[in-house]
């Protein structure tokens, strides 16, 4: 049997949120599922206003097996709660399913997918943005950007105001929430969180004001 080489060939017919979580499960569309535990799918509800698009599923999420979950997580839920977006109602996914990492000791340090693994795992979120069809689509940090809006954009040029996407009507680009986490200054922390929610906000005031009409 040939080596597959995207996630195209493990699409099901069906392509509801939970026939494409099951198949998900079984994807071998790169080498990535080799080395973690499991597919980390996206969750949240269907009619979701909202989506945000992280990079890859970290060491938590790898175990639990769900997006977001990890201390990256937490600041994550700490921002949603202070830009006052409820995080149950938010489509929470990954550009890439399966958690990229390399040892060290006993830990299992973070490894930035390649471009080939990302545009393998792409089938996976572009049947994740038409089941969902969000108004608003938020990148957090530079790999998601790329992923979705092209090579050119840049966390510090484009964060903090609407970018134009075929992918939905209202997009941005913010900083991954594990960014704010490797800062170790108190301040430079405090100011990457505003920032984090900051694009929260905005990204959710023109969802409902499209919404309204
Ligand atoms: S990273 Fe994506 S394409 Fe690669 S095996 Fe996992 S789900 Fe499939």
């Amino acid at each position: 049997m040939s080596e597959k080489t995207s996630a195209a060939d493990f699409l099901p017919d069906g392509r509801s949120l939970r026939t494409l979580r099951q198949a998900a499960l079984d994807c071998r569309g790169c080498e990535l599922w080799k080395d973690a535990t499991q597919t980390v799918f996206g969750a949240g509800p269907r009619k979701a206003k909202l989506m945000l698009v992280g990079e890859q599923p970290g060491d938590k999420e790898d175990l639990e097996g769900e997006p977001f979950v990890g201390p990256a997580g937490r600041v994550l839920d700490q921002a949603l709660d202070a830009a006052e977006i409820a995080r149950d109602d938010v489509y929470l996914t990954n550009a890439v399913k399966h958690f990229k990492w390399r040892p060290q000791g006993k830990r299992r340090l973070h490894q930035t997918p390649r471009a080939g693994e990302i545009t393998a795992c792409r089938p996976w979120l572009d049947a994740e943005l038409e089941a969902v069809h969000p108004v608003g689509l938020l990148a957090l940090g530079a790999t998601a950007g790329k992923a979705l809006f092209g090579a050119k954009v840049r966390v510090g040029k484009d964060r903090g105001r609407l970018l134009e996407s075929p992918l939905a009507p209202v997009a941005g680009l913010t900083l991954h929430p594990s960014a704010v986490l490797r800062l170790r200054d108190h301040d430079e922390r405090e100011e990457a969180t505003a920032t984090l929610v900051e694009d929260l906000r905005m990204l959710a005031g023109a969802v409902a004001e499209r919404e309204a009409g």
